[in-house]
Order: C-alpha cells, then sequence, then structure tokens
C-alpha cells in the first residue's frame, strides 16, 4: 500500500513539473496594418511563444514562402517545408516588418538600422543579429 501511494505521488509530482514547463502563451491571429503573421504570434506587435521581449517587435518574410513570421521556431513550428535563406542579391527586397508601426524594411536597410525602425523610432533586438545566418545569407559566417 505505502509503495502505491510514493508512486501516485511521484506521478503527480512529475505532471506538476511538466506543466509548469510548458506554459504556453495564448496565440493570436495577428494583422499588422493588413499583413498576415503566420507561426505564433501573441500579440499586434510581432511578439511570440518564443520571443516575446519588450524589444522583440519585427517579424521576417521567409524566402521559401513569402510569409511573414515572428521567428525561426514559429516557421518551424507551423509551415511544412524546410526554410530558405534569402541570398544576397535579393537583400534589397522588403523582408522585415516592424510591429509597431508596420513599416517594412529590406534586409539591407534593416542590416544598417543599428537596431532602431527608421521611420518610428521603436528599438529593435539587437540580440536578433546572431541568428542572422538563420534568415539571410551570411556566406556561412556567423555575425555575433
Ligand atoms: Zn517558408
Ligand atoms: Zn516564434
Ligand atoms: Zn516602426
Amino acid at each position: 500500500m505505502r509503495n502505491l501511494f510514493l508512486a501516485l505521488f511521484l506521478f503527480l509530482s512529475i505532471q506538476a513539473v511538466y506543466a509548469q514547463t510548458n506554459i504556453a502563451l495564448p496565440v493570436v491571429k495577428s494583422t499588422i496594418k493588413g499583413i498576415n503573421i503566420y507561426g505564433k504570434p501573441i500579440d499586434q506587435q510581432t511578439r511570440c511563444q518564443h520571443w516575446h521581449s519588450e524589444l522583440d517587435v519585427i517579424a521576417i518574410k521567409f524566402k521559401c514562402c513569402e510569409k511573414y513570421y515572428p521567428c525561426f521556431s514559429c516557421h518551424e513550428e507551423e509551415a511544412d517545408h524546410e526554410p530558405k535563406v534569402w541570398p544576397k542579391s535579393e537583400f534589397d527586397s522588403k523582408a522585415i516588418l516592424c510591429g509597431v508601426c508596420g513599416t517594412e524594411l529590406s534586409i539591407t536597410e534593416y542590416q544598417s538600422s543599428n537596431n532602431t525602425c527608421p521611420n518610428c523610432k521603436a528599438a529593435f533586438n539587437p540580440g536578433c543579429s546572431k541568428h542572422y545566418h538563420l534568415y539571410f545569407d551570411t556566406e556561412g559566417k556567423k555575425i555575433e
């Protein structure tokens, strides 16, 4: 009998831990100035279940499907295909969306923006540069 209680106790504790680590923020339908945001957005400024600090206010249009996602994980979990990065020759394409004002920036404009929206001056997360290689062709170099 004691063993049964012990087993039950262990089972319940594991469940509790499991529930705590899986807090999923509610996904909302997100459209910014008529542009749909796919993946798992949680607000109307492109924050998502994966990245949702004060500064996480840009979405990236993926080369493969030409759809805006808040982040790489959003595309990975929701899209049914492998992601493609933007080649250097297309860095003048509008592929970054400011979630605060809805302005679309080209990759070149974004990379020279100093992490500030040229239109509304919203601050972007400078940490995003660590992930450039997931979205843009960086010739194998990881920009740290
Ligand atoms: Zn895609
Ligand atoms: Zn995400
Ligand atoms: Zn802006």
